[in-house]
């Protein structure tokens, strides 16, 4: 009989319910025990499924990657501690040193990093190109290229990768294609339908959606590729947090909502700031004016996306008293907020660039990306208003 006299014991005291628990429950132990090492032969051995230490997996990771798997119509992607982990395994999981990776040029900043200063150390070598440049882009494979890696729609001026014609190129290569879903998300885009045969997700963004968990998530197509990936992450100890996968399961519950009614407001917000006075040009996928706009149809269909970038007449005074006129939007660098935040690349995620670099991207002192939130859309639209006019008389 177990002694429960002595509170120093772990004892399995759940109770037994005849109802079960509508929501999901969070699992943060460290350790699981099993019953005899015959157990655990078959728990290594896959014969029976079970966990072992929350490093090599845990349930709520589980659950999470089992719903984002059905979202990009893929199976046994695995959760990471955050998107960058996820873009790291994805990328040293699989190539070897002599291999050669070409990443899009306006990939997420540490991507970038990634791409130019720490593969290359561990001689992997890399190249950017313009992936909205589908000959110039294949034109920078080599015999040895063994990767690439894209993002759908770029940051933070939104153009739209030849996905198409450079997952053909791939494809008949035998080159991978790994694709950071980010910011066009499942639901605007499903990465494999486009040809990639590896997904990434930096799921701190909208489909976690509420700046309180930092996590990513991958998926390859190949099993073989997938448990390359795996074992990296495992080894390297990429593992996401299990109440990190326990607030993002309950972010993606209205994901869906959170995503269509934040790209409703993106796209009227994208019209409301082209026909203000002050404002340069407005950068949205779905937009006649935008440089990819026939692409993005082809490739998104009606799904824009909730970002939307624009200029401002004026340099760095006019940017300063834009983001002071509105106080009430966060002048933030992220993305995927139910709330709409603002950031400015020449201050944040491009400062290091030099300022020639940044122009040939287009991206002056007065370049805002917005990644637009669910709030009334009639209020977003008057506080915009107000602080661009404040920005005009700065
Ligand atoms: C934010 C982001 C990442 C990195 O994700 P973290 O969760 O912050 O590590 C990678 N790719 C894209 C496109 C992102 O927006």
């Amino acid at each position: 009989m177990t002694d429960l006299t002595d509170p120093t014991r772990r004892l399995n005291l759940w109770p037994e319910s005849a109802s079960r628990p509508v929501g999901t429950a969070i699992q943060p132990s460290v350790v699981y025990a099993s019953p005899d090492p015959d157990t655990l032969d078959a728990q290594y051995e896959g014969r029976l499924h079970g966990y072992t230490y929350a490093r090599e997996g845990h349930p709520n990771a589980t659950v999470l990657a089992r719903r984002i798997d059905a979202l990009e119509g893929v199976s046994d992607g695995i959760m990471t501690g955050s998107g960058m982990a996820a873009v790291t395994a994805a990328l040293m999981g699989v190539l070897r040193t002599g291999d050669h990776v070409i990443g899009g040029d306006q990939l997420y900043g540490r991507s970038l990093r990634l791409m130019g200063q720490d593969l290359p150390r561990l001689g992997i070598a890399t190249s950017l190109s313009d992936p909205t440049d589908a000959e110039r882009f294949i034109a920078a494979i080599r015999p040895e290229t063994r990767m690439i890696l894209l993002e759908v729609v770029s940051n933070p001026t939104l153009r739209v990768a030849d996905m198409q014609a450079i997952a053909a190129a791939a494809r008949e290569r035998g080159i991978l294609l790994a694709v950071d879903n980010t910011f066009t998300t499942p639901r605007g885009c499903r990465a494999i339908d486009l040809g990639a045969d590896i997904v990434i997700h930096s799921v701190t963004k909208i489909l976690a959606g509420h700046s309180d968990a930092t996590l990513g998530y991958i998926a390859a197509t190949d099993p073989d590729v997938q448990r390359a990936i795996t074992d990296f992450a495992v080894t390297t100890g990429m593992t996401a947090s299990p109440f990190d996968c326990w607030l993002a399961e309950r972010g993606l519950l209205t994901f869906p909502l959170r995503y269509d009614r934040a790209e409703a407001n993106a796209r009227a917000l994208a019209d409301h700031l082209a026909g203000l006075p002050g404002i340069r040009r407005v950068l949205y996928p779905l937009r006649p004016d935008h440089p990819d706009h026939n692409r993005a149809r082809c490739i998104l269909g009606d799904r824009g996306g909730h970002m939307v970038s624009f200029e401002l007449d004026g340099g760095r005074a006019q940017a300063n008293a834009l983001t002071r006129a509105a106080p009430d939007i966060a002048f933030a660098p992220t993305l995927g907020d139910v709330n709409t935040t603002l950031s400015h690349p020449a201050s944040s995620s491009h400062r290091g660039l030099t300022p020639e670099a940044r122009a040939a991207l287009g991206i002056t002192e007065g370049f805002f990306r917005v990644s637009v939130g669910i709030e009334d859309i009639e209020t977003l639209k008057a506080e915009f208003e107000a602080a661009i006019s404040n920005a005009g008389r700065a």
